[in-house]
């Protein structure tokens, strides 16, 4: 196999897409010629095969980006010039946010317009660490008269970073950004399901003047090539997204050299949708909450919580307005809101969920199948669903789905509420909607997670802290905090006397 191949995406853009790992700024085979196969979810084919690591590449990989990060190219870089270089990658991105978009829409199956969206954050975030990377730094200390001292920030070295397939471009985004305006060096594995776009990103970090080693990007299996990267003796840092689950066997496996660790893993985020909520708001806010994205975002509001005034009206609303807007198709028909989900994996997993509910009793209020208006018939489509009648008990309510399935729940007592949103054993996020801002901010200081959105849901800013408390994870990434988990304080103490 070539380590590139011309591809003609769905929607007719012709381009050359990577296939290979890329390590030191070169394209390489894995060592044993192991490869897979990338599908496009909206139609069940193969796109192309890439290589996956093996362990042996791993630690090719770990070695560059350590020669990379002690050498003297990268060593001697100020924060003014690495802000260049994610300055520039950003530019880069820009110029191709057409080919991006369609590799992001064709390989993981989300509409081309949200496509659009993941290249401007991946772009945005990238700009926006630019400017931080001359901008972070110590303090001095008044100690005595005789010494002085004061803190630097240094870079933590390596970092092992693993991505998930649900915004594989903004999420290499977020992870390099901070990284490298801190001064560190990376290798990026990206998710099986959907290697594409980050490999061709690899080339635009090669154009953007990156030194070699400094930025690495692999294809792999999680229990290989991440498992390899998260043990790897030289790798100082490992910033995760993904299951929690995948989270705890992270943490075990780091413990053994004992490795810093930034996780953001799964959320069963609730909505609150009081009384005096501005209706056609909530109606829009919940909708986009569990359908955007195909259900697949980590904070998804998944239960959604309606105070019984409302109720009827709000299910009636509801129910319309996903009728109408999440309008199932061809991930690139400008029409469509709702692709496919990313993998067979996921399309039975969540059809399995909507089962157990039908079976312990219950309401299945709209979709919980595969849709009618599924192109070609073919594809890992799951209709918009949701679900009520259900109890904290059951599994819908409980688990992370990752797919387009809500469960509504009705609830009398703002204290009663509180205490349903808090228990699950997540704590991403939370959203809530009523126009008393008493009520509003009382709320948001008793909700046991990382995040909370009143009168609106879901997007997140690269200029703000994003993280959870409880499973959900460990540290924050964005915003200011994620220099933080990229960088370390060193304290210099000089004696004068
Ligand atoms: P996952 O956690 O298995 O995979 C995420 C990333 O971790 C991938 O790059 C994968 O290769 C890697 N990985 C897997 N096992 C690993 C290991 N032992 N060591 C190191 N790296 C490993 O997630 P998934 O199987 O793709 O999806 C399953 C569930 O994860 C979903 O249903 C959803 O609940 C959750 N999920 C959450 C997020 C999020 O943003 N929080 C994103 C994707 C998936």
């Amino acid at each position: 196999m070539m380590l590139e191949q011309e591809i003609t995406a769905p929607n007719g853009v012709v381009y050359i897409q990577p296939t290979g790992l890329f390590i030191n700024n070169q394209w390489v085979k894995s060592s044993n010629g192991q490869t897979f196969a990338s599908i496009n979810p909206a139609t069940e084919a193969e796109i192309v095969s890439v290589y996956a690591a093996t362990t042996d590449d791993v630690d090719v990989a770990v070695q560059a980006a350590r020669t990379a990060f002690e050498g003297d190219a990268w060593q001697s870089i100020v924060g003014t010039a690495r802000g260049a270089l994610l300055w520039r990658l950003a530019e880069l991105i820009d110029r191709e946010k057409n080919v991006l978009a369609t590799i992001e829409a064709m390989d993981n199956g989300k509409p081309y317009s949200s496509a659009l969206g993941d290249v401007d954050e991946a772009s945005g975030v990238l700009r926006y660490y630019a400017g931080w990377a001359d901008k972070h730094y110590g303090q001095t200390m008044e100690t005595s008269r005789t010494k002085v001292t004061y803190t630097v920030r240094e870079p933590k070295g390596v970092c092992g970073q693993i991505i998930p397939w649900n915004y594989p471009l903004a999420m290499a985004g977020w992870k390099i950004g901070p990284a490298i305006a801190c001064g560190n060096t990376v290798v990026l594995k990206a998710a099986e399901q959907t290697p594409l776009s980050v490999l061709y990103l690899a080339n635009l970090v090669v154009e953007a003047g990156f030194p070699p080693g400094v930025v690495n990007i692999i294809n792999g299996y999680g229990y290989e090539a991440g498992a390899a990267l998260v043990q790897h003796p030289e790798v100082d840092k490992v910033a995760f997204t993904g299951s929690t689950a995948t989270g705890r066997q992270i943490m075990k496996m780091a413990s053994a050299t004992l490795k810093d660790l930034t996780l953001e893993t799964g959320g069963k985020s609730p909505l609150i949708l009081f009384a005096d909520a501005e209706i056609e708001n909530a109606v829009k806010w919940a909708h986009y909450g569990i359908m955007g994205n195909m259900g697949q975002i980590c904070t998804a509001t998944s239960r959604i919580f309606v105070h019984e005034e409302i109720y009827d009206v709000f299910l009636h609303k509801f129910l319309a307005y996903i009728a109408k807007t999440s309008i199932v198709g061809d991930p690139f028909d400008a029409n469509t809101f709702h692709g496919p989900q990313v993998s067979k994996a996921q399309h039975e997993k969540i059809l399995a969920y909507t089962e157990a509910a039908r079976s312990e009793g219950a309401t299945i209020l709209t979709g919980g199948d595969i849709p009618a208006a599924r192109p070609d018939n073919k594809g890992f489509f799951v209709a918009p669903t949701i679900i009520g009648n259900v109890t904290e008990e059951m599994s819908v309510y409980r688990e992370e789905i990752f797919g387009p399935v809500g469960v509504l729940v009705p609830f009398r007592e703002e204290k009663e509420v509180i205490r349903m949103a808090n228990n699950s054993e997540y704590g991403l996020a939370a959203a809530l909607c009523t126009r008393d801002i008493a009520r509003a901010h009382r709320v948001a200081g008793k909700i046991k997670t990382g995040m909370v959105w009143i009168n609106f849901n879901q997007p997140s800013d690269y200029r703000v802290p994003f993280g959870g408390v409880k499973q959900s994870g460990i540290g924050r990434e964005l915003g200011q905090a994620a220099l933080e988990a990229y960088s370390h304080l060193k304290s210099i103490h000089i004696n004068l006397d």
